[in-house]
């Protein structure tokens, strides 16, 4: 593997700055804005993109993939509630940063990612950095029977509808966050499983995310 894992003064200054603008965009959460500050994002980028890593912006990350943008990433991961020890699961792993931030918050984390490449190139990133995140390749949609069920499961692709499969594998008071069409255009659901089985829902603003897209996949 030849990716240099540098995380130098300037790379801190930058995230350091951008901490600082989500907090102007309504980011609130200490230990949201503690992990981001905490996760190096330009390591999650084509070494092209490295000066603009730490702006609030969405980059490719090959295989028509992108890696969200910083205050989207921040946004999910507020109305997530992640607390230490908890089980996430994350749908839609593409570069891996979102997986790293959530385990930065001392989660464990399992993400699954549909696009095989993608799958490969990002597992080979996130073992060589100290964050307790298991990647595997597979079909969102279904996702972890053996090792559910989970505190909290996170979506970074569009959904269509909310998979039933995901809303079985979450524990009574667990939370999903979803980006799906609302009122608002394209946002956010957030979903609570309370005592009784049923589910609240609660949505949120407008937000561009790439479909989320069945089966595996080499496209
Ligand atoms: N969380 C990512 C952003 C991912 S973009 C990050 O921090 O970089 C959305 C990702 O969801 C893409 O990589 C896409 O391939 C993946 N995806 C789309 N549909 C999926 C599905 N059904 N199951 C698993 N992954 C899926």
């Amino acid at each position: 593997m030849n990716t240099i894992i540098e995380d130098n003064y300037r790379h801190k200054g930058l995230r350091k700055q951008m901490v600082d603008q989500l907090r102007t965009k309504g980011i609130t959460d200490e230990a949201v804005l503690s992990a981001i500050n905490e996760v190096p994002r330009h390591i999650f980028l084509d070494s092209s993109f490295v000066e603009l890593a730490y702006q609030d912006m969405a980059f490719p990350i090959g295989s028509g993939q992108t890696i969200s943008q910083p205050s989207t990433v921040a946004f999910q991961t507020q109305l997530l509630q992640v607390e230490k020890g908890m089980k996430v699961l994350e749908i839609g792993t593409g570069s891996g940063y979102q997986a790293c931030v959530l385990a930065a918050m001392g989660a464990k984390v399992f993400s699954i990612e549909r696009q095989r490449n993608l799958y490969f190139k990002t597992k080979e990133i996130v073992e060589q950095l100290p964050f307790r995140v298991k990647t595997f390749l597979g079909d969102g949609f279904e996702g972890l029977p053996t090792y559910a069920p989970f505190n909290r499961i996170i979506i970074t692709a569009g959904a269509p509808r909310i998979p039933d499969a995901l809303l079985q594998q979450m524990k009574t008071g667990g939370i999903m966050v979803i980006p799906m069409d609302n009122a608002e255009g394209e946002g956010q659901t957030m979903l609570t499983k309370m005592e009784d089985g049923s589910l609240r829902k609660e949505e949120f603003g407008d937000f561009k995310f790439v479909p989320m897209l069945k089966e595996i996949g080499n496209d």
